[in-house]
């Protein structure tokens, strides 16, 4: 009969699985570890019985958390002023989990009708299909937003500005009547990344008196800064919003994995130097722009002229000894009397400008746009023709600006 106090001698193969090392704690070093898991050990049936997985006091299944997850969530409410965080595996995730969260059968949301597509098209998708009615408002107009809430409404979308006309809304104001009319508001907050204005600090005293309730980041843009992610979040400061949100994403699984967690927080100390490097080239780029022949309109919020850019002035144009922050982005609306076809071929001529979806990474990219598939009512701000939006990588601005001269004069004959 073999000892039974005498652990077994074990395979090899056993061995290497259930080694028993463990490296001396305390490890330290500029980026922070990568843990990965789906299972989480228990040390026994108790521990497993009383963990608390809401809290983040301890592990119990990779879905809820890892100590990369968790780092990468307490750097990101740092970066946008919040407590509470959820990672998701993209920014459209983040805009669902929310609405998923906080709506139901009989209930409003109100949208902003220059919002980003897909978060619209999930309203008429998804949430018209389980009793979720949606409301498009006028984002320049508070008023409007004013007068489309009713006791049904739950949720009212922020976006400042829009994500491909880049009108900057009176933010401030539209918060101030959700607030007064109790409905809770949510930002996607992309295109400021935490870095443009203070999300739950608008008025810019570190009083946190107005404040959005929910910032929504498509991570997949300036975070990640290399077009090779997808991920999003949404962070809170108020404990029970969060608790929602956090019971919803549990609920669909919405997990992000490790690698990717770990990209974001690689490029995460670069991104105030990023988001400052494409502001100040797109600014340059849109003012060239705005001389070129073949253009009727540049928008960018930080142009005089270009919809609401006082209110735009009024809230990030203090930062960076008062020349104010900005994402890379602008949009330009080709001279009416250039047709579709003529556009195109001047966004196929484009040589460092590449043809392709998404932003805040290191190659410059372009898209025509079909604005009337867009809105659901006039836009007599926006002079006719068509429209085409610019994100502004990181190469040279020469570089890129006689990429544009080529490419104008090749299609337009201009310039
Ligand atoms: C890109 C983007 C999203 C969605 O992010 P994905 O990660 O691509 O799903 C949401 N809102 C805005 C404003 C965006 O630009």
């Amino acid at each position: 009969m073999p000892d039974m106090k005498e652990p077994p001698v074990l395979a090899p193969e056993t061995r290497i699985v259930h080694h028993p090392y463990i490296p001396p704690a305390g490890f330290l070093a500029p980026q922070p570890g990568v843990f990965k898991a789906s299972t989480v050990i228990f040390p026994n049936v108790a521990a497993m019985r009383s963990r608390e997985w809401k809290d983040k006091s301890g592990y119990t299944y990779g879905l809820h958390g890892t100590p990369t997850t968790f780092i990468l969530e307490e750097r990101l409410c740092a970066l946008e002023g919040g407590l509470q965080c959820v990672l998701v595996p993209s920014g459209l995730a983040a805009i669902a989990n929310v609405a998923l969260a906080l709506l139901g059968p009989g209930d409003e949301v109100l949208i902003p009708d220059n919002a980003y597509g897909p978060g619209k098209d999930l309203a008429q998708g998804e949430l018209a299909r389980f009793g979720v009615r949606h409301v498009l408002y006028d984002p320049l107009d508070p008023a409007d937003l004013a007068a489309r809430i009713t006791a049904a409404t739950r949720l009212v979308w922020l976006e400042a500005p829009g994500s491909v006309t880049l009108e900057f809304p009176d933010l401030c104001e539209q918060v101030r009547i959700c607030r007064e009319r109790g409905v809770v508001t949510a930002l996607d907050n992309t295109w400021g990344a935490g870095l443009a204005f203070a999300p739950f600090d608008l008025a810019g005293d570190g009083s946190g008196s107005l404040a959005v309730d929910i910032s929504v980041h498509a991570l997949t843009k300036y975070p990640s800064g290399g077009g090779d992610v997808l991920m999003g979040s949404v962070i809170t400061r108020d404990p029970a919003l969060h608790m929602k949100i956090k019971l919803t994403h549990m609920r669909l699984g919405l997990g992000v994995g490790a690698n990717d967690a770990e990209a974001v927080l690689r490029a995460l100390p670069s991104v105030g130097l990023r988001y400052r490097a494409h502001d100040v080239a797109a600014r340059q780029l849109a003012l060239w722009m705005q001389e070129q022949p073949a253009v009727a309109q540049v928008l960018h919020p930080a142009l005089p002229g270009s919809p609401g850019y006082a209110h735009w002035q009024g809230l990030c144009g203090a930062a960076n000894a008062g020349e104010g922050a900005a994402a890379g982005l602008f949009s330009v609306v080709m001279d009416a009397r250039h047709g579709q076809a003529q556009v195109d071929a001047f966004c196929d001529a484009l040589r460092l400008f590449k043809l392709g979806y998404s932003w805040g990474g290191p190659m410059s990219l372009v898209v025509p746009y079909q604005l009337s598939a867009m809105r659901s009512r006039p836009v007599p701000h926006l002079r006719p023709g068509t429209l085409v939006r610019f994100s502004v990588g990181l190469e040279a601005l020469e570089d890129l600006r006689q990429d544009l001269q080529q490419a104008l004069h090749g299609a337009f004959g201009t310039a």
